[in-house]
C-alpha cells in the first residue's frame, strides 16, 4: 500500500471530450488529478469515424467548457479531424495533465486507506476518486446470428467503415437506420453503389425548421433538457437516438429515392443462409414520420408560447418525397443472389467497462449504474454517457453543464475526507 502523498485526489479514465471536460472542471477545483488515455486525445474519434465524418451538432454547440464559439461558420459543422483538433487545442490551452498510451487494465478498492487502485499498462496508480470517462458508444454491438453469415461476406460495423472505395466491389447492405446507419448508406449510394438498407425504429429530426437549425431549437425550446426518466417514460424505454442528417434532413423516403432498397428489420438467418426480414418497413418509415412531426410540433408550442416572429415552416424535400418501396416487401433475401459483397452493421454500440472490478457498479450487463453520473460507490463517478442525466447527456453540448457538477460532488467529498 502506498502513503498518502503518493494517493491522487481524481483519476479520470479516457481522454474524449468528457474526460477533457471533467479534468478541466477539476483542475478549477485545484484537485490534484491525472488522466489516463489508452490511445491519443479524441481515440474514439480518430479510430471509429469514417472519412467523410462530419459531425451533426453544430459548430456553435460544439465547444469546450469554458469556451465560446468565435468562427465565421456558427451553424456548420466539424470534421471528423477538425473535432480531434478542438480537443488537443483545449488539453494543452489548459495545460490539462493527459497520459496517452496508458490503458487502465483494472480498477478496485478495499485498500485500508480507502484508495482505489488502478493497475494500468504503466504501472500502478492509487486514488481517492475516479472519474470514468471510458466511452458509452465505443464498442459496436452486432446480433449473434451475425456469426452465422458466410465467411466469403465482407463484414464490418459502422466504426470500421470508411469509404465507399475502401469496400470490395458488390452489393451492399446496410444493418440498421439510426444515425450512421442512413448516413453511411446515403454515401454509397451517393457513391454508385446498390444499396439495401434493413429499417429499425428510430425517430427523426429535420435539419433545420422554421428558419433555424434544428439543433438551436432544441437547446432554446429546452426539448433537450428533458430529464432521462421523462425520455424513458415517454418512450417506454431508453430510444435510439433520433436521425439527424448533417447538412441535410435524411429521411427513408430520401434514400429510397436515392435508389436505396428499403427492408423491414433484419430478423435472422434461416436455415439456407438466406437473411429474413420482419415485414415492419412500414410501422418504421411511420414511427420516424411521427418523431419528426412531433418535434415540429413542440417548436411550434415553443414559439407560440414565447410569441418569437419566426417564419412559417418550409416544406422540407426529404420530408414530402414519396418513398419507394419494393411492393411486395421483400422478406428474405439470398446474399449471393442479391450480389451482396459487404454487410456494413449499424446495430448501436456501448462501452467496454469490463476492467471496472467493484461492487454495485455496473448492471449485470456490465453497464453502468449511477444518478447522473454519481455511482452508488463513494467516490466513483461517469462522464459522457447517453441520456444520463437528460436528452442533452451524451452530446458535447452536456460537458459544459455536467462536468462541473462531477468536479463540486469530488471537491466536497475531498473537503470531508481531509
Ligand atoms: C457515430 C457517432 C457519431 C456521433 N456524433 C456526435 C455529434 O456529432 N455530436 C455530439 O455531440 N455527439 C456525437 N456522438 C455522441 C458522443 O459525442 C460520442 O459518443 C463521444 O465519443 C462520447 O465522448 P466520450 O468522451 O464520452 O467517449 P469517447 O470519445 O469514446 O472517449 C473515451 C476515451 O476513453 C479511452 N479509453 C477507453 N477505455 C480505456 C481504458 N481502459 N484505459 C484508458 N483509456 C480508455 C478511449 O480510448 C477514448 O479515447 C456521436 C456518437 C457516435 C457513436
Amino acid at each position: 500500500m502506498t502513503g498518502d502523498a503518493n494517493v491522487l485526489d481524481a483519476v479520470v479514465v479516457g481522454a474524449g471530450w468528457a474526460g477533457l471536460g471533467v479534468s478541466h472542471a477539476l483542475a478549477r477545483k485545484g484537485l490534484r488529478h491525472r488522466v489516463l488515455e489508452r490511445g491519443r486525445i479524441g481515440e474514439t474519434w480518430r479510430t471509429q469515424r469514417w472519412d467523410s465524418f462530419k459531425m451533426n451538432t453544430p459548430n456553435v454547440q460544439t465547444i469546450m467548457p469554458g469556451d465560446r464559439y468565435s468562427g465565421s461558420d456558427p451553424f456548420g459543422t466539424l470534421t471528423r479531424d477538425q473535432f480531434v483538433a478542438l480537443l488537443e487545442d483545449f488539453a494543452r490551452r489548459n495545460g490539462l495533465d493527459v497520459e496517452p498510451d496508458t490503458r487502465v487494465i483494472e480498477l478496485i478498492g478495499g485498500s485500508e486507506n480507502g484508495a482505489y487502485r488502478l493497475a494500468t499498462s504503466r504501472g500502478d496508480i492509487w486514488t481517492r476518486n475516479v472519474v470514468i470517462a471510458s466511452g458509452g458508444l465505443n464498442c459496436p454491438v452486432r446480433p449473434a446470428f451475425s456469426r452465422a453469415l458466410p465467411a466469403s461476406l465482407h463484414q464490418i460495423d459502422a466504426s470500421g467503415y470508411r469509404s465507399v472505395a475502401d469496400l470490395p466491389l458488390g452489393v451492399v447492405l446496410v444493418v440498421g437506420s439510426g444515425q450512421s446507419g442512413c448516413q453511411i448508406a446515403e454515401e454509397l449510394a451517393e457513391g454508385g453503389r446498390k444499396v439495401f438498407l434493413a429499417t429499425s425504429r428510430v425517430g427523426r429530426l429535420p435539419r433545420r425548421y422554421r428558419g433555424r437549425d434544428i439543433m438551436i431549437w432544441l437547446v432554446e425550446s429546452g426539448f433537450l433538457d428533458v430529464r432521462r426518466e421523462e425520455v424513458i417514460r415517454l418512450a417506454g424505454r431508453l430510444p435510439p437516438r433520433g436521425l439527424l442528417g448533417v447538412e441535410h434532413t435524411i429521411s427513408l423516403q430520401a434514400l429510397s429515392a436515392r435508389g436505396v432498397v428499403l427492408l423491414g428489420r433484419l430478423a435472422g438467418v434461416e436455415e439456407g443462409g438466406a437473411l429474413s426480414f420482419a415485414g415492419d418497413l412500414d410501422e418504421n418509415m411511420r414511427f420516424a414520420d411521427d418523431a419528426s412531426a412531433n418535434v415540429r410540433r413542440y417548436i411550434d408550442g415553443y414559439i407560440q408560447l414565447c410569441g418569437i416572429d419566426a417564419p412559417a415552416s418550409e416544406p422540407d424535400p426529404a420530408e414530402t418525397v414519396a418513398a419507394r418501396v419494393p411492393d411486395p416487401g421483400i422478406g428474405s433475401l439470398d446474399l449471393a443472389g442479391a450480389g451482396i459483397a459487404t454487410v456494413v452493421w449499424c446495430t448501436g454500440f456501448r462501452g467496454d467497462f469490463s476492467w471496472v472490478r467493484l461492487p454495485g457498479v455496473l448492471d449485470p450487463w456490465g453497464q453502468p449504474l449511477h444518478e447522473d453520473g454519481v455511482a452508488s460507490l463513494p467516490g466513483i463517478y461517469f462522464a459522457g454517457l447517453d441520456f444520463a442525466s437528460t436528452r442533452k447527456s451524451g452530446l458535447v453540448l452536456a460537458v459544459a453543464e455536467e462536468a462541473p457538477r462531477l468536479a463540486e460532488h469530488i471537491f466536497e467529498r475531498s473537503r470531508h475526507s481531509r
